[in-house]
């Protein structure tokens, strides 16, 4: 692992804040690992807010909800932050369609609901992984074995985001009873907060509880599953194996305090916090955003710019995804965006390897980096397999630390592409 600038400054004194109702939402309807849904609904139609608009019959799978109260315009093919372009819901918000925020009436049944109960609740408010694997939460909560130990993730690692340490130091309680219920799902009584120490304030908010607080040294990518798991309890996760196996699960804060609004509010997830950042911002904000926000108006709601930015990132600067247009929504997974300028943009010049190891030494996954971006190169796939390709998590940190600058995590992205075709 490795030590970064993390430029969380732009935003870590930033309270959250709620982005005016959007005038249109592009709802896609992939926002999760598994079967993309089907749309329940078609043009025309009027849908409410928190409604259930796009569901689909499969294992692995989280239904979509309306983001707004309005009318479906459209059921298009459109940009899509992670996926490049995929089937979205068009809704224009009207008020006449429903309200436009939920009266929440707290649920008073909560010590009365079973765990099944539990999980069925999470499951149809379309909760997944929200520190950016968009894993389905109700799956995780259904292990094929007992698991002891529950981690909640607060690292949050990557450089420039503040996303979850702003969650963290204003919604404390409500991710605690967050992780009571998924202690409850799990039956578990072992828990761990990890919380890196470049986010004193949140260690601190986090202590007023009977819950043990792990304290990390801040490094990248240790906010990855495995590496956590290293971290808090010093076990590998075996290559191919999950934490599971090792009797152990992982939940990032978000998706604790998205588990706790489901249960104890009815609300299903279709607004999250998204960090807008980077230097060419004026304003560079914690926005509460709805679900298919076109990027352009987080942006704009963060403008004047300073220079027009050179790269738009969805997500941090290491494992984020730069955008070919600004009209990509918000998705569930969304945790930042990030402006770079021409300056910080600029590609170094790519050079030849000189076999220094320091790939292979700083890969967290232990893979040979090096080895892999050769095989790449010649488009020698099997043999980019047989060093570990597929177990990449494209952290970045080989291309980080390479003196030669080599394009090294591309090189790997495609090898596992071409691996599977
Ligand atoms: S090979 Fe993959 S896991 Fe290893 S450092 Fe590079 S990007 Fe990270
Ligand atoms: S870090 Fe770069 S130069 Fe060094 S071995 Fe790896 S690819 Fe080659």
């Amino acid at each position: 692992m490795v030590r970064l600038e993390d430029n969380k400054f732009y935003t870590e004194a930033k309270p959250l804040e709620a982005l005016p109702l959007p005038a249109k939402v592009y709802i896609p309807l992939s926002q999760h690992l598994g079967k993309p849904c089907l749309s329940l609904v078609k043009a025309g139609d009027s849908v409410s807010l928190g409604q259930k608009i796009g569901s689909v019959e499969a294992h692995v799978y989280s239904p979509v909800h309306a983001s707004v109260s309005g009318r479906v315009k459209a059921i298009v093919d459109w940009p899509h932050p992670v996926l490049g372009r995929a089937k979205a819901v068009v809704i224009e918000a009207d008020d006449s369609c429903g309200p436009q925020k939920m009266d929440y009436l707290p649920r008073e049944d909560i010590g009365e609901l079973t765990a099944e109960n539990i999980k069925n609740i999470i499951f149809d408010s379309g909760i997944v992984g929200m520190g950016g694997a968009s894993f389905p939460a109700h799956i995780k909560l259904n292990p094929p074995k007992q698991v002891e130990v529950l981690i909640i993730n607060g690292a949050e690692c990557e450089p420039y985001l503040t996303a979850d340490y702003r969650l963290m130091l204003e919604k404390t309680q409500e991710i605690i009873k967050g992780i009571e219920l998924v202690v409850k799902c799990l039956g578990i009584k072992k828990v761990f907060i990890a919380i890196e120490d470049n986010k004193p304030e949140a260690i601190k908010a986090f202590r007023c509880f009977n819950y043990n607080i792990c304290v990390l040294s801040s490094a990248y990518p240790q906010g990855g599953e495995k590496q956590l798991i290293k971290s808090v309890l010093n076990k590998e996760v075996p290559r191919g194996k999950l934490p599971f196996d090792l009797g152990v699960v992982v939940h990032n804060v978000a998706t604790v305090f998205a588990i706790y609004q489901s249960v104890y509010l009815n609300k299903p997830l279709f607004e999250r916090v998204v960090t807008v950042t980077g230097s060419i911002l004026e304003k560079p904000k914690n926005l509460l955003v709805r679900i298919g926000t076109p990027i352009k108006e987080l942006i704009a709601f963060c403008s004047p710019l300073k220079e027009e930015p050179a790269k738009i990132i969805n997500g941090g600067p290491m494992m984020g995804i730069a955008q070919y247009s600004t009209d990509a929504p918000v998705i569930k997974s969304t945790n930042g965006i990030l402006l770079l300028s021409k300056k910080e943009a600029a590609p170094l010049p790519e050079e030849y390897c000189i076999r220094c190891g320091a790939c292979v030494r700083e890969c967290p996954a232990g893979l040979l980096p090096c080895m892999i971006n050769l095989a790449s190169e010649r488009s020698i796939w099997q043999e980019a397999i047989s060093y570990g390709a597929l177990d990449c998590i494209e952290c970045g940190v080989c291309s980080y630390v390479c003196p030669a600058n080599r394009r090294l995590v591309q090189s790997i992205k495609r090898a596992k592409l071409e691996a599977v075709r």
